[in-house]
């Protein structure tokens, strides 16, 4: 009787049967009860909003309310001969139309011929068109036509999440309802109602975070409760697991170190999050919902770092590579890295194994700067190091882009010759870098912090891969620095 896999979904069991029982879209449901309780209702009207607030529950109980025999201020009363027909899905006098199949000017031919018919066995016949925006012209046109000059047994309920596509003609016809993304405190609440209801422990971190992550959807918080319920318990750490979100203690450390401008730890938290393909765009998502909680609990100083988490979250979508741009706004929120983290080990691998025509370098000077030791401070066992993050700082202050394409690199100085190693997924920055302009450049700047007369090599660890990135790095350099760093290979600016 009770086969788990055969139960309706969480959705589907809770979904609103009155007006009373939709959340978060106050105003409209009262708006609404009221003319359906004064018999003041037009015969057409427009639900807009995004996917899973409750713009079909709205509906369908409005096509109940004008049909029910026994109305309760305004409410349907769901026991009538006329509610449970329809809530059967037996009543001939409520049709729903999905827009998306149903597209054309043929079902809606159709539709005119129906509506000149009284309903069956109740007062209106009510047609809920669903995703309306997907008609096409000519289906718009039929239905502008029965909205002209509707018959007064009829009512229409139009439903879309992008009424901008509705034509202008058929939205002064109806009387439009925005439905407003569900605030994320309601969506908790009905989380805890509904996992309590089910005997399901749910954690309540776990329901913040679900009801955080679903983006004022009720629908997809549920579907997300469905999901981790069946174990009878919900976790913080389940969500977490499902939606693929970064840890928290991840975030918190991003934070922690953006608070610090900390560059190197930032900057090693994206890399750990690139190489484990995590969604940089998540993350940032997470770490500004996460620093807008610390700034309510008093840590003001994240303002202004929350609001560029929010900004380049917004970006990201623009970006050519998603990583560089968030490294660079990194560095520009924190200022030049201090020190750099050893590459990976296989990294290193890749780097050793690289067919360098160059002389190898000293190992003291492989060395990168130990991570405890201030850069400012002289380092006898490692002066090329410290002179390597100076001349960092200088093209930061100078360039911010070209100091980006250059930190994640790793500089070694031996014999009038500095090479700039790039690890393997940094192809981009090793392309950008190797435009005669920017190489000429680096070389000039290098001149100033190493010797006058050393000559800069490029070597990418991604060697027989071929960049296809060239393209990108000259839009995203000419965005970040209003110049052309790359006209070509023929240098001609
Ligand atoms: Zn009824």
């Amino acid at each position: 009787m009770t086969d788990p896999t055969d139960r309706l979904s969480l959705y589907r069991r809770f979904r609103p049967q009155r007006f009373g029982e939709i959340v978060g879209q106050d105003l409209l449901v009262a708006t609404l009860r009221r003319a359906v309780a004064g018999g003041k209702l037009t015969h057409a009207y427009l639900l807009s909003g995004q996917r899973g607030v409750g713009k079909t529950s709205v509906a369908r109980i409005l096509a109940r309310a004008v049909n029910c025999l026994a109305l309760e201020d305004g409410e349907p009363c769901n026991r009538c001969a006329s509610c449970c027909r329809i809530l059967a899905g037996q009543s001939l006098d409520v049709v729903e139309i999905d827009g998306a199949s149903n597209r054309g000017v043929d079902q809606i031919r159709r539709l005119r011929e129906e509506v000149a018919y009284v309903p069956a066995g109740s007062q209106r016949k009510v047609y809920i068109i669903d995703e309306v925006h997907m008609l096409t012209g000519e289906a718009f046109n039929a239905l502008l036509k029965t909205l002209e000059e509707p018959p007064p047994h009829i009512l229409f309920i139009f439903a879309t999440t992008e009424p901008h596509k509705v034509p202008a003609t058929v939205i002064s016809r109806c009387q439009a309802f925005e439905f407003q993304p569900i605030g994320e405190s309601a969506i908790a609440r009905v989380l805890h109602t509904i996992a309590q209801a089910e005997g399901i422990a749910l954690a309540p971190t776990a329901a913040d975070l679900i009801a955080r992550r679903s983006r004022g959807a009720l629908r997809d918080a549920l579907v997300v409760l469905d999901q981790l319920g069946h174990a009878g318990e919900v976790t913080e750490e389940a969500v977490v697991e499902l939606l693929g979100l970064p840890p928290l203690s991840q975030v918190d450390g991003f934070l922690d170190a953006l608070a610090g401008r900390d560059a190197d730890g930032a900057l090693a938290i994206v890399a750990d999050l690139s190489a484990r393909g995590r969604d940089l765009a998540l993350f940032l998502e997470e770490a500004a919902s996460q620093a807008r909680d610390r700034i309510i609990s008093g840590q003001s100083t994240l303002l202004p770092i929350a609001q560029r988490l929010i900004e380049l979250r917004g970006e990201l979508g623009r970006a050519f590579s998603r990583r560089l741009h968030v490294e660079l706004a990194l560095v520009a929120l924190c200022g030049p890295p201090q020190k750099r983290e050893p590459l990976a080990p296989s990294v290193q691998t890749e780097v050793a194994a690289l067919p360098l025509d160059t002389p190898p370098a000293a190992p003291p000077q492989e060395q990168p700067p130990r991570a405890t030791a201030p850069a400012s401070e002289a380092k006898p066992t490692g002066p090329q190091g410290t002179a390597w993050e100076a001349m960092i700082e200088a093209v930061f202050a100078e360039r911010v882009s070209v100091a980006a394409f250059l930190y994640p690199a790793e500089a070694t100085w031996a014999d009038g010759l500095l090479t700039i190693r790039l690890p393997a997924d940094c192809g981009y920055h090793y392309e950008s870098l190797r435009d005669p302009a920017v190489h000429g450049y680096v070389e000039a700047v290098a001149h100033r912090f190493f010797d006058p007369l050393l000559t800069v090599q490029l070597a990418w660890a991604g060697g027989n891969q071929k960049p296809t990135l060239e393209e990108g790095a000259r839009i995203l350099a000419e965005a970040l620095e209003g110049t052309i760093l790359r006209e070509g290979n023929n240098g001609n600016r």
